[in-house]
């Protein structure tokens, strides 16, 4: 594939920084790739498996003459990055992130993007409960949805991004931020959120967790523990910045979660039926979008990450 920008920066070298960072490479998609990372032993790492180029001790420095800076730290830190880049970027520029939130960071980022650069927010529809820079992988990306809220940033700018993620194999949309919390509050956050605390649930009840609950640990609770797996930074600053939306998908969870809880005391089979159908409708719609496999444990074991 045709190289899409000379020069790329990763800030952060985390799970979604080295997924990216090993595609660039693996595709060809990029000139150099120039990282920085907090810590020394994270640096190092890019440099030992090689999807960056060059590392530095500085953001200020990494972002020196890159033509796209991707912005990988947790949505809490992306306003302190954009501060200790600002007055490094190359003019014409492009900065993009990776955050699970996107109001959050166009306000943190924002206020910090100079004249003569675009900001293009970007938020992919891929991970594992996996993080840091051993986690990543080149094809995380494949057949997944990016999604790029643009804002009032140049088209061609948006374009080249657009190029650079599908050549990556994301299937990119555009959207506004606000809508892009709301959905995500629904499909992910929330479920994060359920998952946490259906295991902690499991951690309180003492007399089932000795043991008992690795043990006889069965698919729905299994699922449930990989979710809850997921960077505690991460999901602290996930909540912490989509507050409203998943406050709004909470309260409407509790209700239906009510309901259910009526239908059982009730004995009412039919509500319970009709209501599980509905929800089995959804699955088969996400299989047939292709973004789930139909296999049995959700293909996990046949699964092969590269
Ligand atoms: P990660 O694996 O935990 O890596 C985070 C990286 O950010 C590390 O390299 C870390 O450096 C660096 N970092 C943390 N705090 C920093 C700070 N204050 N200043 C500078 N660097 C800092 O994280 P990730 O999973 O790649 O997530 C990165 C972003 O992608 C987050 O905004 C997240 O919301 C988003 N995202 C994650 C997923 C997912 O499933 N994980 C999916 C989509 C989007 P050190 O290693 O030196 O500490």
């Amino acid at each position: 594939m045709a190289v899409i920008y000379d020069r790329v920066a990763l800030i952060g070298l985390g799970l979604i920084a080295s997924s990216m960072g090993h595609a660039m490479k693996k595709w060809g998609l990029a000139g150099s790739v120039a990282g920085y990372a907090k810590t020394e032993a994270t640096r190092e790492v890019a440099l030992e498996l090689g999807f960056c180029d060059e590392v530095f001790v500085t953001a200020g420095e990494a972002v020196q003459g890159a033509d796209l800076v991707i912005l990988a730290v947790p949505v809490g830190a992306m306003a302190q990055v954009s501060k200790e880049i600002r007055h490094h970027l190359k003019p014409g520029a492009t900065i993009t992130d990776v955050g699970s939130v996107k109001q959050a960071v166009v306000q943190a980022v924002g206020p910090h993007v100079p004249d003569g650069v675009d900001f293009v927010p970007g938020h992919p529809l891929a991970g594992t409960e996996h993080s840091g820079p051993r986690s990543g992988f080149a094809t995380l990306f494949k057949n997944r949805f990016t999604l790029l809220t643009p804002g009032d940033a140049r088209p061609e700018a948006v374009a080249r991004l657009r190029a650079l993620w599908e050549g990556m194999g994301a299937l990119v949309e555009e959207m506004e931020a606000d809508h892009h919390d709301l959905v995500l509050a629904v499909t992910s956050h929330t479920p994060h959120l359920i998952a946490y605390t259906m295991v902690g649930v499991a951690d309180h009840l003492r007399r089932v967790t000795e043991s008992e609950v690795i043990k006889y640990s069965a698919a729905g609770f299994r699922d449930f523990t990989r979710i809850a797996a997921s960077d505690p930074t991460m999901w602290r600053d996930v909540f912490l910045t989509n507050k409203e939306a998943t406050l709004d998908v909470l309260g409407r969870f509790t209700e239906e979660l009510f309901a259910l809880q009526r239908a059982i005391r009730m004995g009412d089979g039919d509500e319970l039926f009709n209501y599980f159908t509905r929800t089995r409708a959804i699955r088969r719609g996400i299989i047939e979008a292709g973004q789930d496999t139909a296999a049995p444990d959700f293909g996990r074991v046949a699964a092969d990450p590269t």
